[in-house]
């Protein structure tokens, strides 16, 4: 769906598309660029930090409206960066301004397919624009573009734009969560083999009372 997405659009977003691609020095939409011309690798990425995400998501006007896009839900799409919705994040030069682009699963139903999220940011690390082929997309700051900023600015945090090598931060780029089963909660396992094995029962282990149990890899969990 997404190679085809600009020719599918109606008129009036399609204006509104092609205003962004303008403003990055785009002469193609980005969904139709070859899988060969993107490249992973995080220390090619600009240095984009939290006050970046911020004044984009809040403070920019957007493209078409000149209204601040005040997106104030899109600030808690940092959740979906930790639980592993955003893919890998890749990106291509166009002159001075880097164009960054990411599968992002979308946040209610695990089994449905991928938004497509692309974001372009200059050499001085100011977001100009972006887009995703969510319904809230054409906005320029839905969830899933609100996530992929913070996949980036993580990137910067975490010193993976700086490190000497280039094998650990692709390798980051690369970790999330692939693909999530549903299943009732009472078919959960909400502990490691390891953990299961040193409880002398073999079951998973309880705090004293039985109405605490201690999950030593994650939290603990409190039944009332
Ligand atoms: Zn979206």
């Amino acid at each position: 769906m997404a190679y085809r997405y600009m020719d599918e659009l109606p008129v009036e977003a399609l204006v509104r598309y092609k205003a962004k691609l303008d403003i990055v020095g785009l002469h193609q939409c980005p969904y139709k660029l070859k899988a060969d011309e993107w490249t992973n690798n995080p220390k090619q990425w600009p240095k984009i930090e939290y006050p970046d995400v911020y004044h984009y998501l809040i403070n920019t006007p957007g493209v078409f409206s000149q209204q601040p896009k005040a997106n104030h839900r899109s600030l808690e799409a940092y959740n979906f960066f930790v639980s592993g919705w955003v893919q890998t994040v890749l990106h291509i030069k166009v002159g001075t301004n880097t164009v960054l682009k990411a599968d992002v699963k979308p946040s209610w139903r695990v089994t449905e397919d991928c938004h497509h999220s692309w974001v372009a940011v200059d050499n001085s690390a100011c977001v100009l624009t972006a887009h995703c082929d969510c319904m809230a997309g054409l906005g320029e700051s839905c969830s899933h573009i609100g996530a992929l900023l913070y996949k980036m600015e993580a990137a910067v945090r975490l010193g993976y734009t700086d490190s000497a090598c280039t094998d650990v931060p692709c390798q980051w780029n690369q970790c999330f969560t692939k693909k999530v089963t549903p299943s009732p909660v009472a078919r959960i396992n909400f502990y490691t083999e390891k953990s299961q094995q040193q409880s002398p029962s073999g079951e998973a282990p309880r705090n004293g009372n039985s109405s605490e149990i201690i999950n030593p890899h994650f939290r603990t969990w409190k039944f009332v």
